[in-house]
C-alpha cells in the first residue's frame, strides 16, 4: 500500500497552459464565471482550505489537461455512481468531470462490448490514468462471482492499477470490503488494497460515497497534482478528520442527557439525541453533518435516524445491530450524568478502533493535521 502523492500524467506542477475549454463549455451551458467561482469556493471549503485557495482551484480546473479516468465496478449496488450523478450543482460538477476523460464507466458509458473493452485497454496501455473503484473484489470460486468480458474482478483491477497514477476507492465496499464482506462472506470479498500494491490509494468510504467528497478529491488532484493528505485508514482528512458526534446538531442534547428512547416518542419528536436508539456517531468519522446529501438537502441524523457508521472499516458486522447501543457501553439510564455517558462512549470508540487495529488513527490524526497545516502554509508561501 502506498500513500505517496501522484501527479497527473504528462503534467508537471506549474506548467499548465491556460485553456478556454472549460469556460467555453460552462458559458455554453449557461454557467457564467461568477457561478463557476462560487462553485470553486465551495470546493475549497469542502477541502477545508482557506478561501484564498479558491482562485488557484479555479485556475487549475480551467487550465489542466485531461487525465484519463477509468471507473471500475465490481461487487456493488452502483450506489456510488448514483451518488456521483447527484453531485451538488451537477451542471458545473459534470463539466468539471469532463476535464477528466472518463474513458470507461460500465454504468454510464455509451460504448458497450468489445468497443468499450478496447477503449479501456488503450487507456491502460498509455498509463498515468486515475482508477476509481466501486465495489469489493470477490476472490472465491476462482473469481467467478464477478467477471466482465470473461475476466475476473481481480484480473481487471490488477491490470487497471499496473500503470495508474492513483487509485481512488469510492464507497465502503472497495475501501474496506463493506456489505459483501459481511459474515459469512460467501464470495470471499476483499477490499481493493488486498489485491493491488505499488500505487497511491485513497479511500472514500461511505454507503454510498458523498459526491461532494469525490469531486473535491478530484479537484485537489487537478489543482495540486497530488491526492489529499489521509489518515492511517487511507481516508482524506478534509472529509474524515472529525467525528459525526463532534459536529452533530443534536450534541447539545447528548451533553444534557436528553435522549430519544423510542422511535416517535416525545424526545424523538423534539430532535433529542439518538444515541440510545443505536446512533454510531460517536465512533464514526465523516463530514456528513457539514456536507449533508443531495446538494445539502439533509442528512440521516437530520432526518431522525441514527448514524450506522457506514464509513468505518467494521461496517457492516462491527457496527450492527444498528438499533442497539455501541457494544460494551454501559451508559446507564437517563439518570446517568452526561459526563458518564460521554466517557462510556469514548471508551467504546477506543475499543472499536483497537478492534480494527486502527488505534493509531486517533494519535496520528492531530500530528497529520499539523503536517497538513504546515504543508498548506508552505504552499501558500510559495504562491
Ligand atoms: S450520539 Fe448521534 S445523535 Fe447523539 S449527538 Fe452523537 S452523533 Fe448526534
Ligand atoms: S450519518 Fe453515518 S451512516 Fe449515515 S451516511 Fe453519514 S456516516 Fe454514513
Amino acid at each position: 500500500m502506498s500513500r505517496s502523492v501522484a501527479t497527473p500524467a504528462g503534467r508537471d506542477a506549474g506548467d499548465e497552459a491556460p485553456s478556454p475549454d472549460l469556460m467555453t463549455r460552462l458559458l455554453a451551458a449557461g454557467v457564467d464565471r461568477r457561478a463557476f467561482l462560487r462553485y470553486c469556493a465551495a470546493l475549497t471549503a469542502t477541502l477545508a482550505m482557506p478561501p484564498r485557495f479558491a482562485p488557484r482551484v479555479a485556475e487549475a480546473l480551467t487550465a489542466v489537461d485531461r487525465p484519463a479516468l477509468v471507473w471500475l465496478e465490481f461487487q456493488d449496488c452502483a450506489g456510488d455512481t448514483e451518488s456521483f450523478l447527484r453531485a451538488r450543482d451537477p451542471s458545473v460538477a459534470q463539466l468539471v468531470l469532463d476535464l477528466l476523460s472518463v474513458d470507461y464507466h460500465e454504468t454510464i458509458m455509451a460504448a458497450a462490448g468489445t468497443q468499450a473493452e478496447a477503449a479501456r485497454d488503450a487507456t491502460l496501455a498509455r498509463g498515468g490514468h486515475l482508477v476509481v473503484v466501486e465495489g469489493s473484489v470477490p476472490l472465491g470460486a476462482g473469481g467467478g462471482y464477478c467477471t466482465v468480458g470473461g475476466r475476473s474482478a481481480e484480473q481487471i483491477l490488477k491490470a487497471a492499477a499496473a500503470k495508474a497514477a492513483a487509485v481512488v476507492n469510492v464507497g465502503t465496499c472497495s475501501a474496506y470490503g463493506g456489505l459483501p464482506a459481511a459474515d459469512p462472506n460467501p464470495t470471499q470479498a476483499v477490499p481493493v488494497e488486498e489485491v493491488i500494491s505499488g500505487v497511491p490509494v485513497l479511500n472514500l468510504p461511505g454507503c454510498p460515497v458523498n459526491a461532494d467528497n469525490l469531486t473535491a478529491t478530484l479537484a485537489h488532484y487537478l489543482t495540486f497534482g497530488a491526492l489529499p493528505p489521509a489518515d492511517d485508514l487511507g481516508r482524506p482528512l478534509f472529509a474524515y478528520g472529525e467525528r459525526i458526534h463532534d459536529n452533530c446538531p443534536r450534541r447539545g442534547h447528548f451533553d444534557a442527557g436528553e435522549f430519544a428512547l423510542e422511535w416517535g416518542d416525545e424526545g424523538h419528536r423534539k430532535g433529542w439525541c439518538l444515541y440510545r436508539l443505536g446512533c454510531k456517531g460517536p465512533s464514526t468519522f465523516h463530514n456528513c453533518p457539514i456536507q449533508q446529501w443531495n446538494g445539502g438537502t439533509n442528512w440521516p441524523i437530520g432526518a431522525g435516524h441514527g448514524c450506522v457508521g457506514c464509513t468505518e472499516p467494521g461496517f457492516w458486522d462491527d457496527l450492527s445491530p444498528f438499533y442497539d447501543r455501541l457494544p460494551h457501553v454501559t451508559a446507564g439510564g437517563l439518570d446517568a450524568t452526561a459526563e458518564q455517558i460521554g466517557l462510556a462512549v469514548a471508551g467504546a470508540s477506543a475499543a472499536i478502533f483497537a478492534a480494527h487495529g486502527a488505534g493509531k488513527v486517533v494519535q496520528h490524526r492531530l500530528a497529520r493535521r499539523r503536517e497538513h497545516a504546515a504543508a498548506t502554509q508552505d504552499g501558500d508561501a510559495h504562491e
